[in-house]
Parts: C-alpha cells; sequence; structure tokens
C-alpha cells in the first residue's frame, strides 16, 4: 500500500481557497432565504443520535435554532427543514453551483494532497486493521470524484462506486472513470453489495441520520464496515466558537459527538471499531478569529497563551492533543454490520 503522510502544514487557505470562498459569502445568503421562506414546512425532531425529546437552548444562527440534547449532548437544528424543503434548497442552490463550478476545479490538486490522500490512507489502513475484503467500495456523496479517483490508483479494491445525485458532478466523477448511482441514497436497492461504504461529510446534512445509517446498513454485506466522518459537536473550534464557526452552518442540521455517534450506530445494528478525531485545524481556526477581533478571549488567558502568546511553541502540539483526545471537531468513526 501507499502511503502518504499528511503535509504538516495542512491550513484552511489550502481546501477553500479565500479569495473564492468571499465570492460565494454572498450566495449562502440566498439559500437561508430559500429556507425559510419555506418556514412554515419545518419539522420538531428530537436527538438525532438516542431520541430524547428534551433540549436545551443553544443558540440561533441564520434564523435557525440549535439545540442540545439533554441526555447525549447532540448539537442539532429544531425544528429542521424537511426533506423537500432540504431537496428544493440543494437543487436549486447557488452556493453548489459555484462550489462545483470553481472551487472544487480550481483546489483539486490542494485538496487531493491534503485531504484525500489521508483519507485513502486512512480508508486502506482499516480495512487491513479489520480485515475486511478488497471486493467492493461505495463512497455516498462522491461529489467531484476525487476520493474515488485516488482510491482507483491504488489498486486496491476490484469495484468502487460513487453515489452522486448532483447531475453535474455525477457527471464529473462519471469523466474520472468508475461507476456511478445517480440517485437518493433511499432509492439504491443494492442489498449486501459492498464490502465498505464511506461518507464524508454528509451525515450532519440529512434530515435523518438514523435513516441514513440504516440504508448503509442495508448495503454493505454482513460483517462490511461503515466509515463516516462529521464535525464533532463537542470539539474545541465548534465549542470555542459557536456561531462563528464555520461548521456552525444551516446545511449542517446534526452535529454529533463522539460518544453519541457510537451510540447511534450500535443502535442500528452496528459495532463500532474505532472512533477518533484526527483534525488539524482546531487551534488555527480559533487562533484565526481571536486575531480578527471576532473572538474575545480576554477573558481567559490561559486560551491566549497557547493560541497567540506562545502559538509557535505551543500550538502544533495544542492541536496535537486535542486530536489524540476525541477533542477535535472532525470527527471519524468505523464500524462493523453486525
Ligand atoms: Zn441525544
Amino acid at each position: 500500500m501507499k502511503s502518504t503522510k499528511a503535509a504538516n502544514t495542512f491550513s484552511e487557505n489550502d481546501i477553500r481557497p479565500a479569495h473564492l470562498i468571499d465570492e460565494q459569502a454572498a450566495l449562502k445568503l440566498c439559500d437561508v432565504g430559500r429556507l425559510l421562506l419555506r418556514r412554515k414546512e419545518f419539522v420538531e425532531v428530537p436527538c438525532p443520535a438516542c431520541e430524547e425529546a428534551r433540549f436545551k437552548k443553544t443558540y440561533q444562527k441564520y434564523g435557525l435554532d440549535y439545540v442540545t440534547c439533554a441526555q447525549c449532548a447532540t448539537l442539532y437544528i429544531s425544528p429542521r427543514p424537511s426533506p423537500d424543503v432540504l431537496e428544493q434548497m440543494y437543487r436549486e442552490s447557488e452556493v453548489y453551483a459555484y462550489w462545483n463550478k470553481f472551487i472544487y476545479p480550481a483546489s483539486e490538486e490542494k485538496r487531493r494532497a491534503k485531504m484525500y490522500v489521508p483519507r485513502v490512507d486512512r480508508l486502506l489502513s482499516f480495512c487491513d486493521k479489520f480485515n475486511v475484503r478488497k471486493d467492493s467500495v461505495l463512497e455516498i456523496g462522491a461529489a467531484f470524484g476525487t476520493f474515488c479517483e485516488e482510491l482507483k490508483s491504488r489498486n486496491y479494491f476490484k469495484r468502487i462506486v460513487g453515489l452522486e445525485q448532483t447531475p453535474d458532478l455525477a457527471a464529473a466523477c462519471r469523466k474520472k472513470g468508475f461507476e456511478v448511482i445517480e440517485s437518493p441514497l433511499e432509492k439504491v436497492s443494492l442489498k449486501n453489495a459492498f464490502n465498505v461504504v464511506a461518507s464524508f461529510e454528509v451525515i450532519e446534512h440529512v434530515f435523518s441520520p438514523r435513516g441514513f445509517v440504516a440504508s448503509c446498513r442495508e448495503l454493505l454485506t454482513p460483517g462490511g464496515i461503515l466509515l463516516l466522518t462529521c464535525p464533532n459537536g463537542k470539539g474545541f473550534d465548534v465549542q470555542m466558537l459557536g456561531t462563528l464557526s464555520k461548521t456552525v452552518c444551516y446545511e449542517h442540521l446534526n452535529y454529533f459527538n463522539p460518544e453519541s455517534l457510537e451510540l447511534l450506530l450500535k443502535k442500528e445494528g452496528f459495532s463500532v471499531l474505532e472512533t477518533a478525531t484526527p483534525g488539524q485545524l482546531d487551534a488555527e481556526l480559533v487562533r484565526n478569529k481571536v486575531i480578527d477581533g471576532e473572538l474575545d478571549v480576554s477573558g481567559q488567558p490561559f486560551i491566549r497563551q497557547i493560541l497567540i502568546e506562545r502559538w509557535e511553541e505551543a500550538g502544533a502540539k495544542f492541536q496535537e492533543f486535542l486530536a489524540a483526545h476525541k477533542l477535535s471537531s472532525h470527527l471519524w468513526i468505523v464500524a462493523r454490520k453486525n
């Protein structure tokens, strides 16, 4: 297996080029407007991880209510846009069109080196570690197809399939030369078909994470593994920044934490094999908000020492500490179908 270490110089600008991100900020407000116009169709939901109905109101952003589960501390949007409203928002989204047209193509090689190569390395290391067969793998939300393309280059799996329902993106995937299913997950009728199902940064977007996980389970062969990544609602940058965090966004309805995502997977017929938060950006993201004057840490001198005064010597080590102790805002979980 070819292994490529994640570069130490990983920075936010590599994967989200600043000048392109600024241009699409206004487009986001159009998406939010689309959602809020149909506010009457929003649905109150219980906790997406444990189904507890009691919650604590946490904050508002974009006119949406973020609440925290009283039992498992999952942060989630409720009431939330119905599946119909979400479908329309994504279909008409200028933000997504902008990503597909400009940001993905402009940043693909940097994204490949910084994100997709490490993702493939991790996936393959899990397959070795947990003795997974290498016949078939499905990526849900294949987007521009970079992950599947990188995986294909390793010659590890016999069959690589990407599920992508946005027509332009599905076309981009096909050009890269792997099998593409252009359909919503719940309409895919392949049962027991894949040794591995992987989905990066998708589950936080879906109306029903339980339904999403159940669909993944149906697609897996018995003993097959599911790999999910998503934000950690109890991670450093999400908790420190709250509504200032870019992760806290109208598209992200669900912010699990390591324990609550494990709980959800166990309830849906999986055994959890590994949970980790290998994030590399938390400290830098929070530090940038302090430097920009958006986050005031004058009342938190200890945090100020780490992020500002002693950043050169302590910043990287602090980020390593967060990652090692499941305190980063970037969450990975691997689970086996029972
Ligand atoms: Zn809960």
